[in-house]
């Protein structure tokens, strides 16, 4: 990755899944900016970013156009070109993700975790493809909820399985001009984001039964996934949807070896 210059967008703390993945990179050689989501949460991001040599740590919430803008416009101010950019950003109001999905979502939440967790990513790609003049690779970070029905995930099922359609449309609009578009989807770690959802634990220890590897993956497993899609290393991979799961979406049923939880 020597050479090249990434947009990380999402880090809340040293266990975003953001974190992992521009450690790896930037560990490989990259030059890495992380934006932040308000003040509390910069004087967290800020000792990250000196950690691995970067002194670009960006305000950005994607809700505000003119946040969006101003980031884009500070990338093409100081490094006119962008390589890479990692979405890791997703919100859902915690009191919808439980109970049941048919009762238990609004109107207004639906809506604004769609503009967050799935339009964003669109929003970004948008706004770094032209800086990719050297082609690039653009990755989201997706859950299997999407896929298949998941305890509690709810709304951020339905915006999940918007984003990795997102996905497809997007590796198709940008690729002739060799920006790549593919999604990563994580089996489940703690994580701030996570820890809304109602009965978490329980669903870590399914997984952690149950994948074929019997075990949840760490955020190495998730950085190196994360390197691999960002880099040339995937030079021909757009459009997919990389499950790094232990395994666990090939899973039809209980292992039988499983103890009961
Ligand atoms: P996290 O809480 O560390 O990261 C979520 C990030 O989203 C935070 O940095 C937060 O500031 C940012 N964010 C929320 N609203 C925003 C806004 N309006 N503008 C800008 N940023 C905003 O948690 P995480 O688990 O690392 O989440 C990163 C991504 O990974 C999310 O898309 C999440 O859905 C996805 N994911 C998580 C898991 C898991 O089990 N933790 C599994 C699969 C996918």
């Amino acid at each position: 990755m020597a050479g090249k210059r990434g947009l990380i967008m999402g880090v809340a703390n040293d266990k975003s899944i953001g974190w992992a993945i521009a450690k790896h990179c930037a560990d490989a050689g990259a030059d890495i900016a992380m934006t932040y989501q308000g003040d509390a949460l910069k004087k967290r991001v800020e000792p990250l970013a000196a950690s691995v040599g970067s002194d670009m740590v960006l305000p950005c919430d994607v809700t505000d156009e003119a946040s969006m803008d101003a980031l884009f416009q500070t990338i093409k101010e100081k490094w006119g070109k962008l390589d890479f950019l990692l979405h890791a950003v997703g919100f859902s109001d915690k009191n919808e993700l439980r109970g049941r999905y048919v009762d238990n979502t609004t109107a207004g939440n639906f809506a604004q975790s769609m503009v967050i967790s799935a339009y964003s990513f669109t929003d970004a790609v948008r706004r770094a493809e032209p800086l990719m003049t050297d082609g690039g690779s653009c990755v989201t970070l997706t859950y299997y909820g999407a896929e298949k029905v998941m305890p509690h995930y709810n709304v951020m099922g339905a915006v999940k399985a918007a984003l990795e359609a997102s996905v497809k449309y997007l590796a198709m609009d940008c690729g002739p001009n060799g920006v790549r578009v593919n999604a990563l989807s994580a089996g489940p770690m703690k994580t701030l984001a996570a820890s809304g959802i109602g009965d978490f634990r329980y669903i870590m220890k399914w997984n952690e039964l149950n994948s074929p590897l019997r075990r949840n993956v760490t955020q190495d497993d998730v950085g190196r996934s994360g390197l691999f899609l960002l880099s040339d290393l995937s030079s021909g991979v757009t459009g997919e949807n990389l499950h790094v799961d232990a395994g666990y979406h090939v899973v039809g049923m209980k292992a039988e070896d499983a103890p009961d939880i």
